[in-house]
C-alpha cells in the first residue's frame, strides 16, 4: 500500500502549499487536499497554478475532502450541492486528481433505513452523472456518529453496491468504523475496486458514543484493531492507498513537519510497508 496524507491532519498549522511541501518531504505518495485549503489557495492563486504546483512536485494529488451532507437536501440547498459538485470535479480533472470525496447528511427524524438507501443512491446517481463528464471518482464516506444517516460500512457498501455505476466508491475511515460499530467480517464483502480512498487513524480509549473527531489518534497510539483491518483489506485484494487523516487540535500545535513524518512512520508500521 501506498501511504497518503490528508490535509485535515494540519488544518490550522499549514496551508495547501505547505501541505504539499512537508508531506512530499516526509515521503507520501499522495495528498487528499483539504477543501477549506483549496478554497484559500484559490483566492490568490488559479487553478493552473494549482497544476503546475502538483507538475512540479514528487507528491501526487488523491482526493478533493470533502462534499458535506449531500443527503435529504432540497431545493437551493441541493443546487448548491450540484454547484460544488461540479467545480471541485473540475478542478480535480485540471489538476489530475482521481477523487473528490462526498458525505452523506445527517439522519432526518423518522426516515427508515430503506428511506436513507433510496434517497442516498438517488444523490449518489445524480452526482455521478456530473462528476463522469470530468472523468472523475466520487467516494462517499459513512460517519460513525450516532446521528448520521449512513454510520456503517455494510450500509455504506450497500448503497454504493445499489448505486452500481463505476465511477462511485467508498471511503473506509477507521475511525468512523470503529466508533459506528462496523463488524470487520464486513469488510470480506466489499469490492475492493469499489474502496476508493482508505483512511487510517487511531482513536482514544472512550465509549464508541462519546468519540469526537477530536479524539482521533496516530495510526497505533489507540484502541482500533488497525492491524486487523489492514490485514482484512489485504485479504480482499485491496492494495492502493492508506492515507492518515487526524482532526486532533492538540496536533496542530506541532510542528507540521514534525507531525507529517511522524504520522507516515507509525502509518507504514500499522501497515506493514
Ligand atoms: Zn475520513
Amino acid at each position: 500500500m501506498k501511504i497518503g496524507f490528508n490535509g485535515a491532519t494540519t488544518m490550522k498549522s499549514a496551508d495547501l502549499v505547505r501541505d504539499v511541501e512537508i508531506s512530499q518531504a516526509a515521503g507520501y505518495d499522495v495528498l487528499e487536499i483539504w477543501g477549506a485549503k483549496l478554497n484559500e489557495y484559490l483566492t490568490s492563486r488559479s487553478v493552473a497554478d494549482l497544476k503546475a504546483l502538483f507538475e512540479s512536485a514528487r507528491i501526487k494529488p488523491y482526493s478533493i475532502n470533502s462534499i458535506e451532507f449531500i443527503t435529504f437536501k432540497k431545493g437551493s440547498e441541493w443546487d448548491n450541492i450540484v454547484r460544488l459538485c461540479h467545480e471541485y470535479c473540475r478542478i480535480a480533472s485540471a489538476i489530475g486528481c482521481p477523487n473528490v470525496v462526498v458525505v452523506p447528511s445527517p439522519k432526518p427524524q423518522g426516515v427508515s433505513s430503506a428511506d436513507i438507501a433510496h434517497e442516498s443512491a438517488r444523490a449518489l446517481a445524480e452526482l455521478s452523472r456530473i462528476a463522469e463528464g470530468y472523468g472523475v471518482h466520487l467516494a462517499f464516506e459513512f460517519l460513525g456518529f450516532e446521528w448520521c444517516s449512513v454510520t456503517t460500512l455494510r450500509q455504506c457498501n450497500e448503497i454504493v453496491e445499489q448505486v452500481n455505476r463505476p465511477n462511485i466508491g467508498m471511503v473506509l475511515d477507521t475511525f468512523h468504523f470503529f466508533a459506528g460499530g462496523s463488524q470487520l467480517e464486513s469488510i470480506d464483502a466489499v469490492d475492493p475496486k469499489k474502496l476508493f480512498i482508505f483512511h487510517i487513524n487511531d482513536a482514544e480509549p472512550l465509549p464508541k458514543n462519546e468519540l469526537q473527531d477530536a479524539n482521533r489518534l496516530l495510526p497505533g497510539d489507540g484502541v482500533i484493531p488497525l492491524r486487523e483491518i489492514v490485514a482484512r483489506l489485504k485479504h480482499i485484494g485491496y492494495d492502493a492507498v492508506a492515507s492518515v487523516e487526524l482532526f486532533r487540535p492538540e496536533y496542530w500545535q506541532w510542528d507540521p513537519e514534525v507531525l507529517a513524518r511522524t504520522a507516515w512512520e507509525k502509518t507504514r508500521s500499522v501497515i506493514g510497508a
